[in-house]
């Protein structure tokens, strides 16, 4: 459920484009870190922390403590020689006597950091390996040199294999192998199968499919290594404390059973004990029975994650990566969600559809917006800002999820994005700037808001015509019809009365960050030759490019030129606005009726195909910025203060911690795993 909102973490980067800070005189806080290859580290600030109580800072502080014990695990998860060349990597980078200022020395240092972010050898997102900018040579002398330094080593290592795995392209390129037509588990690096085939894997978990109770199964295969023995027999082992990565599950139960009588109500207590009880067992049962006391568990502020969880690094979707994220809730943010569902009624009502596409009786949506505190294992340093849980169908159904957004995830990026230049680039005046710079952060949350919450819950099909009438082309409809709700109602009078916003005039920065991403910035993220693919990108177009030419007579939008450079400006905001509520009529027509040959007409005319000059221009434009295509957090520290007794006094947090002192520490203070996890 993850990798949605990773996808909607990327498109964020460029709607944050036109976001702007909320606080603006006095923050001096440093949002943007260290920047490196395609990557730019950023901070996020944990306000809110300092007002919650001792009971709940010392909660945070002991499940922050369960999520960092963790990270080994997907370091191992990642590829089994990834704690080797960590170790090693690290040795090299510490060790005095080495001359930082060769090539060789700042590409190493460069590829240690890649490596730390991606948690393994191989890129965080295309998957592929690292190329070393470094000799072998250098590599060698490098190695003597940091192994007598430290003097860790009384005779130097063996490290053939690993040079092998470092230098040698041909030897596990990729980490998780999607290709077509070869044996996906033997060429995918991961570390989820040893010596099974794909063929004997699925028959493996075939067999155990037909076992166990088939209306509601188990989550089979999500916390072990599949693994081929010398006499060919084929067995699980599964991640526990008495088992595979025992030794950092143990120190994450440790820290769970010391977080425990700081839990918030009896019944949060319950999810922590089945937690536990599932990482001693391994039993997937209980695992179940965990995610639904979490599910019903929704009273407290501070909640978590923490466990074998989103399936993407295993080719066949079933091995869980390890993570976690400890959250507390954003009480005012939340109240928005909430004025938005407790209204739904009204917006239904009010909607510019046909009577007949309405709802009579509107359920509610209620989403929470948390403050993360910490990110680890699979959330660090690349993250999700939106997690919905739990991954099992029947559980979902039978007892529904969580879903969060993560406010100060969503805002850091927001923040970091204001100096990139993108703002003052893409837009066409002074007014437009202010606008944005004014109210961008309201909008861009209030429009998410009642995407979420709202638009996706809106109107009804005819009886009779059936979800999936639209084929290809239902999830742009349905994104645009969520959007166009959005757009529609930010410019309702019933928002500033109900307090969402501040004046008649905020929905303009809303309105300029649509058109502005829909016709040109967001065409930054296609390569040049290719097409619209991606159906929150095409919605995106459709509306932007219906309401450009269906206003065009009477000059509502104009792409206005200067200086061989395209702008988008709005003339006339109330005339979009009524723009944007009739192609919500036609969409949710089109919806509701199940109109495959209107929803293909309208998305491939406005959708789809890109203007190769303008494209190519953005493009230009926007390489000049230099901008780097993805980011990762580094976390804060909390530091416990204690009485004579070691009881917790009080938590600190602080946001000092640089970029590599931090991978360093986590190495030092919370490696519990040996190099090798067989
Ligand atoms: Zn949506």
């Amino acid at each position: 459920m993850n990798k949605i909102l990773k996808a909607m973490m990327i498109a964020s980067l460029f709607s944050a484009c036109v976001s702007t800070n909320k606080e603006t005189a006095g923050d001096d806080f440093e949002y943007n870190n260290e920047r490196f290859a395609d990557l730019q580290m950023l901070r996020y600030k944990v306000e809110g922390f300092d007002d919650l109580t001792l009971k709940q800072k010392t909660f945070i502080y002991y499940l922050s403590e369960a999520a960092l014990w963790g990270r080994d695990i997907l370091w191992d998860q990642n590829g089994k020689y990834n704690l080797r060349i960590r170790h090693i990597l690290e040795r090299i980078y510490t060790a005095e006597g080495i001359d930082h200022e060769t090539d060789d020395w700042r590409a190493f240092e460069t590829y240690i950091k890649r490596v730390w972010f991606s948690n393994g050898i191989h890129h965080h997102y295309g998957s592929e390996k690292f190329v070393p900018g470094f000799s072998q040579e250098w590599f060698d002398q490098a190695v003597a040199t940091a192994l007598t330094a430290a003097k860790c080593h009384t005779t130097a290592p063996d490290i053939t294999d690993i040079k092998e795995v470092i230098f040698n392209p041909e030897v596990l390129p990729k980490l998780v192998n999607l290709a077509e037509g070869a044996d996906l588990l033997l060429t995918s690096a991961s570390n989820y199968y040893d010596g099974v085939t794909q063929a004997e894997a699925e028959a493996f978990y075939e067999n155990l499919k037909k076992t166990g109770d088939q209306a509601h199964p188990v989550m089979w295969g999500m916390n072990s290594r599949l693994v081929k023995n010398a006499d060919g027999t084929i067995v699980e082992k599964p991640w526990t404390t008495e088992g595979l990565y025992g030794a950092a599950l143990k120190k994450v139960v440790e820290n769970l059973r010391l977080a425990r009588p700081f839990a918030e109500d009896e019944a949060q207590q319950k999810v922590i004990d089945l937690l536990i009880s599932y990482y001693e067992s391994g039993d997937l049962k209980t695992f179940d029975e965990y995610t639904i006391a979490w599910v019903d568990n929704t009273a407290p502020i501070v909640d978590f994650v923490n466990g074998f969880t989103e399936s993407y690094g295993d080719p066949l979707g079933m091995k869980a990566s390890w993570e976690s994220i400890v959250n507390f809730k954003d009480v005012e943010a939340t109240k928005r969600t909430e004025k938005l569902s407790d209204n739904a009624q009204w917006f239904e009502d009010h909607s510019p559809i046909a009577p007949e596409f309405r709802k009579e009786k509107v359920k509610g949506v209620t989403a929470k917006v948390v403050k993360a505190a910490i990110l680890a294992g699979d959330l660090y340093p690349s993250t999700a800002i939106g997690i919905n849980l739990p991954n099992s169908d029947w559980v979902r159904a039978e007892h529904g999820s969580k879903s969060v957004t993560i406010a100060n995830l969503t805002d850091a990026y927001a923040k970091a994005a204001k100096g990139s230049g993108m703002l003052q680039e893409f837009t066409v005046g002074q007014e437009e700037i202010d606008l944005i710079t004014k109210y961008g952060d309201y909008t861009d949350d209030l429009h998410t808001d009642i995407h979420e919450c709202l638009g996706h819950g809106s109107g009804k099909l005819l009886p009779g015509v059936s979800t999936d009438s639209l084929r290809a082309y239902g999830s742009t409809i349905e994104e645009a019809r969520a959007d166009l709700f959005a757009l529609y109602y930010l410019a309702d009078p019933k928002l500033v009365e109900l307090g969402l916003l501040p004046d008649m005039d905020a929905y303009k920065a809303g309105f300029i960050s649509q058109m502005q991403n829909g016709l040109l910035t967001q065409l930054v993220r296609i390569n040049l030759g290719n097409e619209i693919e991606e159906a929150h990108m095409r919605n995106r177009a459709l509306i932007a490019r219906w309401a450009y030419e269906h206003g065009r007579a009477e000059n509502v939008v104009e792409m206005v030129k200067r200086d061989g450079k395209t702008y988008m400006k709005i003339n006339d905001y109330e005339k979009l606005r009524t723009l944007f509520g009739e192609l919500l009529a036609e969409v949710q027509r089109i919806k509701s009726t199940g109109d495959f040959r209107a929803a293909q007409q309208l998305v491939e005319t406005y959708g789809v195909k890109i203007d190769p000059e303008l494209h190519k221009e953005v493009l230009d434009r926007y390489a000049k910025l230099n901008i780097a295509p993805y980011k990762g957090f580094i976390n804060p520290v909390y530091t416990a203060e204690r009485d004579a007794e070691g009881n917790i006094t009080d938590v600190k947090v602080t946001y000092t911690e640089g970029y590599a002192e931090q991978m360093l520490r986590y190495s030092r203070e919370y490696s519990a795993l040996p190099m090798v996890n067989d």
